[in-house]
């Protein structure tokens, strides 16, 4: 459903683009699995918002929660001084969902915030001046979670990135030995999912972990895309036995409304009020309706049993996915990438899909790659519809 003109012209004319061609699609309302465009038509949402929507668009519960916040107070004061119980009651409960050692919850406004906070406390606690990154990893598009971006392409038109920043191939053995007493922290995605999902080797995260703790390095886990149930287990780095000393989250952390998080432990946290005080300031970071919106959303994944039907989900993508143009599917839960030959024929599959009311996309770095994220809440007969309409595409 392309958008009445007028609307049109002014989307184009006033609302500032990031591509030539976006999609351009008209919605007025979305409801669980579905978006729904001005003349009624529906689209089955199989990338939940890029892994948002982990509980599906407007869960009731949810959308009370907002409600009811908004009844009572929306933006106070500055990230901090204030005492607002959905703050508080959502850190309260993601530290008690996290190993002890995580239990301190930074909340910001955005992904690329929480990576930008990430670098600044591990600097703070450690003093040093470097950070390993992986080619191929996203971390956001700000200044900062650009430079550690893992691929030339994007970061390039916006030099001088930070100084100090090493990249290194994931599960490689050059990042343990870019960890040096120089470095501050060496930030990976947890499942890397904008190369178009790429999960680490078992062996590898714990020696990286070793070699942090053996060189004082702070490893930090972007966790943004790979959280909240959608690898299987409520945060990837279970299925490793690794615990990280940072861990970023985002996206399906606020249930719909915008918010990341990086999550440290205390101590190390309370680094940042002091020399200086103020370490990361923000003003909306926190903000109430968000947490209201994210600790709903918890409440219901937690309550659900989605998170321990992932695996057979997951399952039935790879056992219905099957045609001669697919070159691979590579999946960690419900974070699925589906490989074409080419850009050109993933675009064409996405645009058929799209056509006929299935919202699909590709990855970052994976342009022949079609993306599979929906929410966690999907059925095997929704699966099932989407997989006939993808092979209907192919
Ligand atoms: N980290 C990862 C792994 C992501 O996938 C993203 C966004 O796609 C980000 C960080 C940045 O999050 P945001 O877009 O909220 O800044």
């Amino acid at each position: 459903m392309t958008p009445h003109p007028e609307t049109n012209r002014l989307f184009l004319r006033h609302v500032a683009q990031t591509s030539p061609n976006p999609l351009g699609l008209e919605i007025v309302r979305a409801e669980g699995h579905y978006l729904y465009g001005p003349d009624g038509k529906a689209w089955l949402d199989l990338i939940g918002g890029i892994s948002v929507c982990n509980t599906g668009h407007r869960h009731p519960r949810v959308v009370a929660a907002i409600k009811e916040q908004a009844d009572r107070y929306l933006h106070l004061l500055v990230y901090g001084e204030l005492v607002q119980s959905p703050q508080v009651e959502y850190a309260s409960l993601l530290a008690s969902h996290l190993p002890p050692s995580l239990d301190s919850v930074y909340f910001t406004n955005s992904g690329a915030e929480a990576a930008e906070g990430a670098m600044k406390l591990a600097k703070r606690v450690t003093g040093r001046p470097e950070i390993v990154a992986c080619r191929q990893s996203y971390h956001g598009s700000t200044q900062g979670a650009l430079s550690i971006m893992g691929d030339e392409y994007w970061r390039n038109a916006f030099r001088p990135l930070l100084p100090g920043i090493r990249h290194v191939d994931y599960n490689s053995t050059a990042a343990l030995e870019a960890i040096t007493m120089q470095t501050a922290c060496i930030i990976i995605e947890t499942v890397q999912a904008e190369r178009g999902v790429y999960v680490p080797d078992g062996t590898w995260l714990r020696q990286l972990r070793q070699r942090c703790d053996a060189t004082g390095t702070l490893l930090v886990l972007d966790e943004i895309q790979a959280g909240f149930g959608r690898t299987g287990t409520l945060w990837g780095f279970e299925r490793y036995g690794v615990v990280p000393d940072i861990l970023l989250l985002g996206k399906a952390l606020g249930g719909g409304l915008p918010m990341g998080a990086f999550i440290a432990g205390r101590e190390r946290m309370w680094l940042l009020t002091g020399d200086p005080v103020l370490g990361h300031i923000t003003t909306f970071g926190g903000h109430p309706l968000c947490c209201a919106a994210g600790l709903a959303a918890m409440h219901v994944l937690l309550e659900s049993g989605w998170i321990a039907e992932v695996a057979e989900k997951e399952a039935l993508f790879h056992r219905l996915l099957v045609h001669p143009a697919i070159r691979a599917v590579r999946s960690c839960g419900l974070l699925i990438a589906v490989e074409f030959d080419s850009f050109e024929t993933n675009k064409r599959i996405i645009d058929t899909c799209i056509d006929r009311g299935l919202l699909t996309d590709w990855y970052l770095f994976a342009p022949q790659c079609l993306r599979i994220a929906p929410p966690l809440s999907i059925t095997h007969e929704l699966i099932g519809q989407a997989c006939s309409m993808i092979l209907a595409a192919i």
